[in-house]
Parts: structure tokens; C-alpha cells; sequence
């Protein structure tokens, strides 16, 4: 359950993403822990799909679980995440 089976080093585990996710969707990560945990999110299709339901924003979350997402799909995905967080003060 430690990996998530994305190729490539990771320094955050899934159950990291978890523990961080409030204060990421805060704002309050420091940036280096923030890069890390959207590097991360960006790799693990699994962590996507928990963001997505944890903000509870997103529709396409409820697909995530039993379709494969493309790559473009995450990236879309991210990038509307992102823009979220941006847009709140
Ligand atoms: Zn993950």
C-alpha cells in the first residue's frame, strides 16, 4: 500500500498525500513540499482521483475510479485544481 505503482522515484507516498492534502489545499505547504506532493499527484492516477473527491469539485472523479485516465486527462485535471487554488484568496 506504500506505492502506488507510478514508475519513476517517489519521495511522497500515497498516504502522504492524504496527511498534506489539507494544508495543501490551504496553501499553508511550504513550496518544496508542495512540488513535491503535486509531482507526486501528477504520476498516480489513484492520488488524482482522491484529490478530486476530496474537493468534492469535480465530476470527472467519479469516472477516475474505474476508468484509466489518459495523461492528458491528469494534466487537464491538475491544471483546473490549480486554478482553483489560485483563484481562492
Ligand atoms: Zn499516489
Amino acid at each position: 500500500m506504500s506505492e502506488c505503482g507510478a514508475s519513476g522515484p517517489s519521495s511522497i507516498e500515497c498516504r502522504q498525500i492524504a496527511e498534506l492534502l489539507g494544508e495543501y489545499l490551504e496553501g499553508t505547504l511550504p513550496q518544496q513540499t508542495r512540488e513535491l506532493l503535486e509531482w507526486h499527484i501528477e504520476g498516480c492516477a489513484p492520488c488524482v482521483a482522491f484529490v478530486n473527491t476530496y474537493r468534492g469539485t469535480i465530476t470527472a472523479a467519479r469516472k477516475l475510479r474505474d476508468v484509466d485516465i489518459p495523461p492528458e486527462l491528469k494534466k487537464r485535471l491538475l491544471a483546473v485544481l490549480r486554478a482553483q487554488r489560485a483563484a481562492k484568496p
